[in-house]
């Protein structure tokens, strides 16, 4: 628990929220401000910055428990179709800075944009990357 992060405190029910689902090491709340109708968070109760800081179990509990409430909120908001959002850094657009998932449900003509332009690349670009990450691994 950090003192001054507005998750943590969600998260551990001391700031009221609107909860969907919550076990020992998550909570899952409605967006207050949020990009379609029916988007949710699911927010660890344990804090944690971002990815980078996130051990596997919880990121495998996570990912888990993403998959249950996706198909919940599909049944019950009737969406056509549901994005997993999840920004790491301020210039990622992250505003919070505790670890949390988007999901957005989506239907149609909602006007969400989470589109980026492709740009065209090089083999040998490719190939330096590639074995840069491949090597940080
Ligand atoms: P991000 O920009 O990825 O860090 O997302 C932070 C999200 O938290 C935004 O979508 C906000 O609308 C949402 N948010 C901020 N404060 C609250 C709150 N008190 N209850 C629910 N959602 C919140
Ligand atoms: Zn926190």
């Amino acid at each position: 628990m950090k003192d001054d992060c507005l998750f943590c405190k969600i998260a551990r029910g001391k700031i009221s929220s609107a909860t969907v689902y919550e076990d020992s090491h998550f909570r899952v709340i409605l967006d207050v401000n949020p990009a379609t109708k029916g988007h949710c968070l699911i927010i660890p109760k344990e804090h944690f910055d971002n990815i980078y800081d996130l051990d596997a179990e919880t990121a495998g509990k996570l990912f888990s428990l993403a998959t249950c409430i996706a198909r919940a909120m599909r049944d019950a908001l009737g969406c056509e179709g549901l994005n997993i959002v999840q920004n790491n850094g301020e210039i990622a657009g992250q505003t919070v800075f505790h670890f949390h998932l988007h999901l957005i449900p989506r239907y149609k003509d909602d006007g969400v944009q989470l589109a980026w332009t492709p740009h065209e690349s090089e083999e040998a670009q490719l190939e330096e990357i590639r074995a840069a990450i491949r090597k940080a691994i």
